[in-house]
């Protein structure tokens, strides 16, 4: 997930700082690693299935191994005995001191966590006291301290145009099909001026597009009230960051959880122009006995309020979500509210998940009872419904002329990609792959399915 990624940055410049230098080839490696996702079974089994592997390495030469990430506590007992070294993504400042007792000498001494932390834009309070020596049993009481020890460690980003800035970790909410909760924690917010200092570096090295980061993002700064901005402020600061240094960028944030959207937010949205007109709220149900099961929290009449306020506020913001199909016990009857929902709320994009337990939710304990040919069904339902809406709501859009940001060449197709403002896909009848990373104009000719197809108009392009 993109969370995952986000970490694999961190954990990247910690490795960098340490002198480390990276090979293609595991066989050549001497430190091998992996991000786990403890939240997905077959992940895990990879893990594990690596893990075994190296270990075999380990008779013929020198190889340390080690493990971060989401990884539920069970997984964390057996990973213990395999790998050299586990740790939270909490502990990562750490890892140098861990390497280094284990009698390695890294070529580069320098601390990996920045010494120019201090924010040069505080807009709130920054605690200074980002000890690190601390483990993911302490959180509930030292919570700040330690995720400030992993906020200091500065991201090397895999792209030079496209940016994630995790603003929280960890989830307070409890869904009943998510482990999310026991692998990451309870929720911390990131300190404001952080991310604002990172923001504002990132727009004037010139990246384009930027997502703030969290589980469950528009919480921001519940956990610290009256201490930390909202998450509308700092949406805020973060526009006036865009008006102050007049260079483009789109800045979005996922995932939202509807029982904290607030109007605030979209009010906020739609007085700046850096702030992307796309809003991705997950649905999971329509059905409220569902929610309940589910304990959204939430039930699918204040859902609709929302999607309302974001039709009434923001026009032109498109609208995805997450949706889980064949949820234990989903009668018919329920599914049939979440596909009149599904009708209603009409999604731009949706990501539309087969439900099967989570080892560590509390949902695994419950019969997955729906049949696999009756979720597949299901699917495809929803899916068709998306498909017929979106071709039809994006035909409005032919003969227009947008601004895209220029993604990739695609190598099937011979063609750029791209995305709008509201993260459509369209293919470009274009291959210059000098325009990647950069905005330019585009008059989009068709529509197809859920992607776009569209011109670059030469005598507009814009960086
Ligand atoms: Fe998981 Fe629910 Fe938290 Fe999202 S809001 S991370 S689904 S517990």
């Amino acid at each position: 997930c993109q969370m995952n990624k986000s970490d694999s940055e961190r954990v990247r410049t910690v490795l960098d700082r340490m002198g480390y230098g990276w090979t293609d080839s595991e066989e050549e490696a001497d430190l091998l690693g992996v991000l786990a996702c403890s939240v997905r079974e077959k992940a895990i089994h990879r893990v594990y299935t690596r893990i075994h592997k190296w270990n075999q390495w380990k008779n013929r030469r020198n190889v340390l191994t080690f493990v971060s990430g989401c990884v539920l506590p069970a997984d964390k007992i057996k990973f213990l005995k395999l790998f050299d070294f586990v740790f939270t993504m909490n502990e990562l400042p750490n890892f140098p001191d861990m390497v280094r007792q284990y009698g390695v000498v890294s070529s580069d001494g320098t601390d990996p966590v920045r010494d120019d932390a201090a924010s040069d834009m505080t807009v709130v309070p920054d605690s200074k006291d980002g000890s690190s020596l601390i483990s993911i049993e302490s959180i509930s009481t030292n919570r700040r301290a330690v995720m400030d020890g992993l906020w200091r460690v500065p991201a090397t980003p895999n792209s030079e145009f496209e940016a994630f800035v995790p603003i929280q970790n960890g989830c307070d909410k409890f869904c009943t099909f998510c482990a999310v909760p026991y692998t990451r924690g309870r929720e911390v917010s990131r300190p404001s001026g952080d991310i604002l200092t990172e923001v504002d570096s990132l727009v004037s090295r010139g990246y384009k597009s930027i997502t703030l980061l969290g589980q469950n993002v528009n919480s921001y700064g519940l956990d610290k009230p009256g201490v930390e901005l909202s998450f509308a402020n700092l949406l805020q600061h973060i526009g006036e960051i865009g008006s102050r240094q007049q260079k483009p960028f789109w800045l979005y944030f996922t995932s939202p959880h509807p029982r904290d959207m607030g109007d605030e937010v979209l009010g906020v949205i739609s007085r700046y122009s850096c702030l992307g007109n796309w809003i991705h709220l997950p649905l999971q149900s329509g059905d409220d006995r569902v929610l309940r099961r589910m304990n959204r929290q939430h039930s699918v009449a204040q859902y609709a309020k929302i999607v309302r306020d974001i039709r009434t506020l923001l026009p032109e913001a498109t609208l995805f979500t997450d949706v889980i199909v064949g949820f234990t016990g989903e009668t018919d009857a329920e599914f049939e509210n979440t596909r009149r929902a599904f009708e209603e709320f009409g999604y731009d994009m949706a990501y539309i998940a087969l439900y099967s337990p989570r080892p560590g939710a509390a949902s695994s304990r419950w019969a997955d009872d729906v049949p696999l040919s009756t979720k597949r069904e299901r699917f495809h339902i929803l899916n068709d419904l998306l498909e017929k809406h979106a071709i039809r709501s994006h035909q409005h859009l032919v003969g227009r002329t947008t601004s895209v940001l220029v993604t990739h060449y695609d190598a099937k197709n011979d063609a750029l990609m791209g995305q709008t403002e509201g993260k459509l896909k369209i293919r470009l009848d274009a291959r210059d792959s000098s325009h990647i990373g950069s905005f330019v104009d585009v008059t989009v000719t068709s529509t197809a399915g859920l992607a776009l197809g569209g011109e670059i108009t030469l005598q507009a392009l814009a960086t």
